[in-house]
């Protein structure tokens, strides 16, 4: 069994990020810029955008927070928004989910000009993802994808079994996995809650992704001996001893599976730390003009 780091899988590639930086600017280049809008004060929406604003800072990135109370108009969004698609300084941004009720989510996505939509949540994006075109491809099934090359896990031909199909992690990575090309060219089967016999679908697997958010959901019975075992879950469990006073949870009971596989995403360590790679190395090709010129 190899267990596959995120960790530090992220820390490679931000450095090698870094680099690139150093070498645009050398060459008379701009430095590529992030802005992220931040409605309210939602505590795990304050953590990430500090995390993403943070991984700017350690590659060389400029970046700028956008703040609203939580009072905010549905209009005041949306202009800022316009503002941001017409600033030449600013290659890409994201605005933080979840919104406030009496804002649109949709509507303030389909706002943001897709080439600079480093979320990758543009249904233009989605759109061309979905047909094989060049396309910002949305944090976690990026960097899941950035784990398999980095690890060079075969996909080709291989059964790929995805559990949950959510607009953010299934549905794209279930269309990802069988597109052509590396990593892609799998044989893919798409589980949810209305899965019968899910089980014995998951046993199947040569390559089994797990995202649910249903702590330790698979099982040890669940899984192939020599598969690949990818757990995207997080869910946040009461912990006395930590001090926060919770740990984190994936959708694996990896105690009992990991001894059974080839490689196996841990949590934490695994998927998490990737994606807010993953949005960096989008802003790098906002900034490169990589996805759309
Ligand atoms: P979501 O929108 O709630 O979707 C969950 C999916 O799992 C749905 O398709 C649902 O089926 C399916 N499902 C739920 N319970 C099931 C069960 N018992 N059997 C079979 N299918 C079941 O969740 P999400 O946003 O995709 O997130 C999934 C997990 O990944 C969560 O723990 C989340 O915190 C985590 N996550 C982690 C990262 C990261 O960076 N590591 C990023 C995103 C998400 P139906 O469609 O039939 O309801």
């Amino acid at each position: 069994m190899k267990l596959i780091d995120g960790k530090e899988t992220s820390k490679v590639i931000r450095r090698e990020i870094a680099e690139e930086v150093k070498q645009i600017l050398k060459d008379g280049g701009k430095r590529p810029h992030l802005a992220a809008v931040l409605v309210g004060h939602d505590g795990g929406s304050e953590s990430y955008v500090k995390g993403k604003m943070r991984a700017c800072e350690e590659v060389g990135f400029k970046s700028s927070l956008i703040r609203y109370e939580v009072n905010v108009t549905e209009e005041e969004l949306l202009s800022k928004v316009r503002e941001l698609n017409e600033d030449p300084d600013i290659d890409g941004f994201i605005v933080q989910l979840p919104l406030p009720k009496h804002i649109s989510e949709q509507k303030v996505i389909e706002t943001i000009d897709p080439r600079k939509d480093v979320d990758g949540f543009h249904p233009q994006n989605v759109g061309r993802m979905a047909i094989g075109l060049p396309s910002f491809v949305s944090a976690t099934p990026q960097g899941i994808l950035e784990l398999l090359k980095r690890y060079e896990i075969e996909t080709e031909g291989r059964h790929c079994v995805i559990v949950g199909r959510s607009n953010i992690v299934g549905r794209p990575l279930s269309i990802l996995m069988s597109q052509k090309g590396y990593p892609g060219n799998a044989t893919v089967t798409v589980c949810h809650s209305r899965t019968p016999n899910i089980e014995e679908v998951c046993r199947q697997a040569d390559i089994l992704i797990a995202a649910i958010g249903s702590p330790g959901f698979v099982k040890e019975d669940m899984v192939k001996k020599g598969a690949i075992v990818i757990d995207v879950g997080t869910t946040r469990m009461p912990s006395t001893k930590t001090k926060s006073g919770w740990k984190l949870r994936g959708d694996v009971d990896f105690d009992n599976v990991a001894p059974k596989t080839s490689y196996i995403t841990p949590v934490p360590g695994g998927v998490g730390p990737m994606t807010i790679t993953s949005l960096i190395i989008n802003t790098l090709k906002a900034a490169k003009k990589e996805i759309y010129n």
